[in-house]
C-alpha cells in the first residue's frame, strides 16, 4: 500500500524535510559534502559498498523532475554530469548508475551509483548493499579527491 494522503504530504513537506535540514552540511548522518553549487549539493555517501557512491540534491525542496522549469533541469542534470565524471575520474567504475528515485524522501536528488567490476551486472540494483563503512578518515579523503576531480571537471 502506498502512503496514506496525510503521510505522503508530511513527507513532501519542506519544512520538515531531511534533507532541506542536512544537505548543506559538511558532514552529516548520511554523507559528506562534496561540493555545492547554486543549483545542488553533492555528497558522498557514507556507505561505500559501491566505491565512490554520491547523491547529488536540488537546494530547493522540489519533489520531483517535472516540478522544475528549464533552467533548472538544465542546471541539475549538469551537476550530475559533473559528479558522474569526478566520480569516474577517482574511482574509475565499469560503469555508473543514475537513480532518480524519492517514493521514501521526496525531495529531489540523483544517486550517483557506481558499478565495479566485482558488481554482478545481472543483479537488481541495492542502494543499501552493504553496508560497508569506511573510516572516517578514509571517508574525508575520498571525499576531497572527488572534491578536486569535481573542480577540475567541466560540464
Ligand atoms: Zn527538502
Amino acid at each position: 500500500m502506498w502512503w496514506s494522503d496525510a503521510e505522503w504530504a508530511a513527507l513532501a513537506d519542506g519544512r520538515t524535510c531531511g534533507m532541506c535540514a542536512d544537505a548543506h552540511l559538511n558532514e552529516n548522518q548520511d554523507s559528506l559534502l562534496v561540493a555545492s553549487t547554486a543549483t545542488t549539493h553533492v555528497r558522498l555517501v557514507r556507505n561505500q559498498a559501491h566505491p565512490g557512491y554520491c547523491v547529488v540534491i536540488l537546494r530547493d525542496h522540489e519533489t520531483d523532475l517535472a516540478d522544475l522549469a528549464p533552467g533548472d533541469l538544465a542546471a541539475f542534470w549538469g551537476d550530475v554530469q559533473r559528479a558522474g565524471r569526478a566520480v569516474a575520474t577517482v574511482i574509475e567504475p565499469r560503469k555508473i548508475d543514475y537513480l532518480v528515485m524519492g517514493h521514501r524522501m521526496p525531495h529531489l536528488h540523483c544517486r550517483v551509483f557506481p558499478q565495479h567490476a566485482e558488481d554482478d551486472p545481472h543483479r537488481n540494483v541495492d542502494i543499501s548493499d552493504g553496508p560497508e563503512y569506511p573510516s572516517p578518515t578514509e571517508l574525508r579523503e575520498r571525499a576531497l579527491l572527488l572534491r578536486k576531480a569535481w573542480l577540475a571537471a567541466s560540464q
